[in-house]
C-alpha cells in the first residue's frame, strides 16, 4: 500500500493543526505558506522601535478551550497558556471612574449572578437571564439585538463588551447562534471553563514555534514564500497545484486549503465565503506595568478595550476597529496612552516607544449574513477540502475554531482513507 499524502496550503493556525492531525494519523505532509513565516493572522515579530519581540495582537482563549488543550498539549506548550486561577474578570469605566471584578464561581451552577459583589454594578440577577436567552439560541438568523435589550447596564456593561471581543462586529448586529455556542462552551460550564489565559511569552513562543518543532521532528519542513496561484480541476478532483512555476500534478493526494476566506474565494469555482471583515487595533507600549496591576483589566467608556499587562510591555485590544484603521497612528497611541495611564494609576507619566498595529480584516464580521457564508469542510471536489476560523465551526472567527477547522479536515483525510484501505483502494 503507498503512504497516504496530502498537501496542506496555508501554515495558520488551522494549516497547522490540519498538518500535525495528518501527520499523527501517518500521512506524509506537504505544507506550503505564502508568507515566510507560520502563524499568518496569529503571529509574533521582532519591533524595532519597541526594541522588542511583540504579538500582532493580543489573543485571548479560554481555559474551556478544547482544541486549544489538545493542540497544546501535543506540541508540548500547555504550561505557556497562563491565566488566572479562577474565572475573575477586572473591569473599569472610565466615565465614572467605577472599578469592579465579575467573578464567576468554577462550578456550573452560576451561583455569581446571586452575589451583587460579583456582578457588575447595577445589574440585576433578572437582567443576567439575557445571558441565558442567548446562550439557549442554537440556529436561526437573530442577531443579539433581536434577543436581548441593547440599553441598560447589563448591556453596556456585562454583554456588549463581551460580544464585542468575542465577535469582533458591533455586538448588537452579531449572530446570537454564534453567541450563544461561546457561552455554551464557556461560562455555562462555569468559571473551570472561562478563565481567560493569554499565550506568553508570545505567541510564536507557545503556539507557532512548538508546532513546527513538532512537524520538522515528524520530517514535515513548511516550504515558505510560496503562494498557491492557481488549482487545476478534473472532473471531481484538484488535479494539479500552480505555486507560480507552472501547474504541478496532484496525484492521488488530499489538498487541504487553509488560507484565508478571500484566497480561497479567488481559488475556488463558486465558492461563498464571507466578504464582510472587521478590523482589531493593537497599541504596545514599552513599558512595564506596574507592579500588581492586574493582567487583563476591561476598559468602558473609553477607546481602549482591553489592557494586557506582560512582563516588558503594555498592550491593548481594540475591537470591531473599523472606524481607527484610517486614523493618524501617534494620536492614536496618545490618545490610548492617555487611558492606560488612568487605567494602571500612571499619573503623567511620558508617552513611552510605543507601536500600533492595524489588522483590517482581523476576522469575518460575525454577523447572521456572513454566518450563513461559510462553508463547510467539505468542496464540490473530492480531493479538496477546507480549514480556517471562516469556515463553518459554529464558532465566531477565533483560534478554538481554528484549531477545529483543521482537526476536521485532516479527520476527513482520514476516515476517507481507512475507509479506501479497508476497501482495497489506496487513493483518497
Ligand atoms: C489582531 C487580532 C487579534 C485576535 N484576537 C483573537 C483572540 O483574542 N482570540 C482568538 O481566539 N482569536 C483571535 N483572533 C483571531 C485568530 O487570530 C484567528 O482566528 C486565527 O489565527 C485564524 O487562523 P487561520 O489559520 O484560520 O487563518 P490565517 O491565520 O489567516 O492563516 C492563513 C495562512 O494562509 C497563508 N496564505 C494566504 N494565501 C496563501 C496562498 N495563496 N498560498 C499559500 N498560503 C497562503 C497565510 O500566509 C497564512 O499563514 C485575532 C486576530 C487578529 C488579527
Amino acid at each position: 500500500m503507498s503512504v497516504v499524502k496530502a498537501t496542506v496550503i496555508g501554515a495558520g493556525l488551522a494549516g497547522l493543526s490540519a498538518a500535525i492531525g495528518l501527520v499523527r494519523a501517518g500521512v506524509k505532509v506537504r505544507l506550503v505558506d505564502a508568507a515566510p513565516r507560520a502563524g499568518g493572522r496569529c503571529r509574533s515579530y521582532y519591533d524595532a522601535p519597541l526594541g522588542q519581540v511583540i504579538d500582532n495582537g493580543n489573543h485571548f482563549v479560554f481555559s474551556g478551550n478544547q482544541a486549544v488543550q489538545r493542540y497544546c498539549a501535543t506540541i508540548g506548550s500547555q504550561a505557556m497558556l497562563h491565566g488566572p486561577d479562577h474565572a475573575t474578570f477586572a473591569f473599569h469605566d472610565l466615565r465614572d471612574d467605577a472599578r469592579w471584578t465579575l467573578a464567576v464561581n468554577d462550578g456550573p451552577l452560576p451561583l455569581w449572578m446571586l452575589d451583587p459583589k460579583r456582578r457588575a454594578p447595577g445589574t440585576t440577577l433578572a437582567g443576567h437571564l439575557a445571558l441565558a436567552r442567548l446562550a439557549l439560541v442554537t440556529g436561526g438568523k437573530r442577531t443579539i439585538g433581536d434577543m436581548v435589550p441593547t440599553r441598560g447596564a447589563m448591556w453596556e456593561r456585562v454583554i456588549e463588551p463581551m460580544m464585542l471581543a468575542v465577535l469582533n462586529c458591533p455586538p448588537e448586529q452579531g449572530s446570537a447562534r454564534l453567541a450563544g455556542r461561546f457561552l455554551r462552551e464557556s461560562f455555562v460550564r462555569g468559571g473551570k471553563a472561562c478563565r481567560t489565559m493569554v499565550a506568553l511569552p508570545t505567541l510564536d513562543a507557545a503556539l507557532i514555534d512548538p508546532a513546527l518543532a513538532w512537524l520538522a521532528r515528524h520530517g514535515v519542513k513548511v516550504e515558505f514564500s510560496s503562494r498557491l496561484r492557481e488549482m487545476g480541476f478534473d472532473g471531481d478532483r484538484v488535479a494539479a497545484l500552480d505555486f507560480g512555476k507552472g501547474p504541478e500534478p496532484v496525484e492521488g493526494e488530499a489538498v487541504i486549503l487553509a488560507v484565508p476566506p478571500w484566497v480561497a474565494g479567488a481559488l475556488v469555482p463558486g465558492l461563498t465565503v464571507p466578504d464582510r471583515f472587521c478590523a482589531i487595533v493593537n497599541a504596545h507600549f514599552a513599558v512595564p506595568p506596574p507592579p500588581g496591576a492586574p493582567m487583563i483589566t476591561a476598559l468602558l467608556g473609553a477607546k481602549s478595550q482591553w489592557v494586557v499587562c506582560h512582563a516588558d510591555r503594555i498592550s491593548v485590544t481594540i475591537s470591531g476597529a473599523d472606524d481607527l484603521v484610517d486614523q493618524d497612528r501617534e494620536a492614536l497611541a496618545r490618545q490610548i496612552w492617555g487611558e492606560v495611564t488612568r487605567a494602571l494609576g500612571l499619573g503623567a507619566a511620558p508617552l513611552p516607544a510605543w507601536q500600533v498595529v492595524k489588522e483590517k480584516r482581523a476576522t469575518f464580521a460575525a454577523t447572521p449574513d456572513q454566518d450563513a457564508r461559510r462553508p463547510g469542510t467539505r468542496t464540490h471536489w473530492r480531493n479538496l477540502l477546507l480549514a480556517g476560523d471562516w469556515t463553518q465551526t459554529d464558532l465566531p472567527a477565533t483560534i478554538e475554531g481554528a484549531l477545529r477547522s483543521g482537526e476536521t479536515a485532516a479527520g476527513q483525510i482520514i476516515r476517507r482513507s481507512a475507509l479506501r484501505v479497508a476497501a482495497g483502494q489506496e487513493k483518497v
